[in-house]
């Protein structure tokens, strides 16, 4: 049964109308249903309570903060089946998927929950002994996020937690295709005790228009953005007439490489789920992989069997492990990106087939080498390039060869290999014999064109906060 209506988290729906969007589900293209639009004017109204709220926000305690969230996070926990079932629904990640993105967005709250608590500040050694130095942190004021659809509700908590920990009020812009899972996750959020103004979710026919308002606002103090850095770039430029701060994660073209000495099975184990989790559709998912020659083969034949046990499918049916891509031109950039890397000289190993629907097999290419534009593009999609790499010096050249730097993946059973590639990998996050590695603990984020800021763990709250220093004069 797919009818989406069935669980009392989804207020926001509507029928039909010129100021609604119909949301699809992609793994067969039915309607689910219809979210009303605002207008600018609305948002302009929304923005103004936004600040009236945060006012009142920033007076209470941390601890009374952390009430509220705890409480929101307890929700998201007992609601976790119908969340996840939204999210598998507007998405097509596979359900289990689905439940432990969930899981993985509630983290957030709780562990800012906890961290809004410990937002210190610093006294200060003074150089003059007529004055004594201390540092004290506030709440920026109103936080806007524009969010995208691959992570349905851990891209909007890992950025609303530590908002409204930190005493700011959040305004946020999910993705079009997706807003389900984000407006029913800020329900709970209201169930639990927030003030709907402290949280106020946004669509708009255009997102061109909602991203001017956002970046343009004076009263918007903070943009954050999770998306592709194209729109990542745009955005910056619009910030910069009111000089917002901002935090930045962008794109990715994550390395993964297996050394000579590594643990095979491992590899393979960690290569399958950095590469097919959400049908390759995360800004963390390896994107280019590096295989030493010694162990290639062995490499290539064990992790196609892999690769050839996944279930493709519509992710509401038990067993499947691969959903369907986001939409038609997502579907049509991967086949194309496997047809160009072919011409240029690639060969499909396994997979790269279009099927019906949304839905490609997962594909495995070799004879992928530096040069080619495979090796440079982020795929977003089920497409796994093999290259063939000699030395430990060229692979490492191939692997910073990229504008991107968000995750980068190797194995090996050497710890002294492990901590000079783990340096020299210009990259925001490595896993070093893991393939997961996103955490609500681990401070996430990149370098280079993908963006700067970073999220969850100690330093995530204070993308919320600015530091103010005091200076006791007179002593
Ligand atoms: P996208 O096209 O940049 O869209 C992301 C969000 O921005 C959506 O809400 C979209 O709204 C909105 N948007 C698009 N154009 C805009 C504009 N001109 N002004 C204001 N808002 C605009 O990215 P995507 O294709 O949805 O997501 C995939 C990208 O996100 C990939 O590059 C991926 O690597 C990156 N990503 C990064 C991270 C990270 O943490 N670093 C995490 C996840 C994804 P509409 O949906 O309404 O168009």
């Amino acid at each position: 049964m797919n009818n989406i209506k069935n669980t009392s988290l989804l207020r926001a729906t509507c029928s039909a109308n010129d100021d609604a969007i119909a949301i699809l589900n992609p793994a067969n293209g039915d309607v689910l249903t219809h979210i009303p639009l605002i207008s600018v004017s609305d948002i302009h109204k929304y923005i103004e309570r936004s600040v009236l709220a945060q006012k009142q926000w920033q007076s209470t305690t941390a601890a009374e903060r952390s009430v509220i969230l705890q409480r929101w996070y307890e929700l998201m926990l007992e609601n976790s089946d119908d969340l996840a079932r939204i999210m598998t629904l507007e998405q097509g990640k596979p359900l289990a998927e689905a439940k432990g993105e969930v899981m993985y967005g509630a983290s957030f709250v709780q562990w800012f929950a906890e961290e809004g608590k410990r937002t210190y500040g610093d006294t200060i050694p003074s150089p003059s002994s007529s004055k004594r130095l201390a540092t004290i942190k506030q709440p920026v004021g109103v936080a806007a996020a524009i969010t995208p659809w691959n992570f349905p509700i851990a891209m909007i908590t890992r950025k609303a937690a530590p908002a409204l920990a930190a005493g700011c009020s959040f305004i946020v812009k999910p993705a079009n295709q997706t807003p389900l899972s984000a407006y029913a996750t800020a329900e709970l959020a209201y169930q639990a005790g927030l003030p709907r103004d402290l949280l106020i979710v946004i669509n708009h026919h255009s997102s061109v228009v909602i991203g001017d308002v956002l970046c343009e606002h004076p009263d918007i103090k903070k943009l954050s953005f999770t998306g592709s850095t194209g729109v990542g770039s745009q955005l910056l430029k619009q910030c910069a007439s009111t000089l917002k701060r901002t935090s930045m994660e962008l794109g990715g073209n994550a390395p993964f490489i297996v050394f000579d000495d590594a643990n095979i099975d491992d590899a393979v184990k960690g290569a399958i789920a950095s590469k097919f989790r959400n049908a390759g559709q995360t800004c963390v998912c390896a994107n280019r992989f590096y295989i030493h020659d010694a162990i290639y083969d062995t490499f290539v034949e064990k992790f196609t069997q892999a690769v050839s046990e996944l279930r493709i499918g519509n992710g509401l049916e038990p067993g499947v492990s691969i959903g369907p891509l986001i939409d038609e031109r997502a579907k049509h950039d991967v086949l194309s990106y496997i047809d160009n890397a072919v011409s240029q000289g690639a060969t499909i190993h396994y997979g790269g087939d279009s099927l019906d629907g949304l839905f490609v097999t997962p594909t495995v290419l070799t004879q992928v080498s530096q040069e080619m534009d495979i090796v440079q593009t982020e795929l977003f999609g089920p497409i796994a390039p093999l290259i063939r790499f000699y030395d430990d010096e060229e692979l490492l050249t191939h692997a910073n060869d990229t504008i991107y730097g968000l995750a980068s993946y190797f194995y090996t059973q050497s710890i002294h290999r492990a901590l000079q590639i783990a340096e020299k990998l210009e990259f925001g996050m490595v896993g070093i014999n893991e393939g997961l590695i996103s955490n609500e603990v681990a401070p996430f984020g990149g370098v280079k064109h993908s963006g700067f800021g970073r999220e969850g763990a100690k330093q995530g709250i204070d993308e919320y906060m600015n530091i103010k220093y005091l200076c006791f004069g007179g002593y």
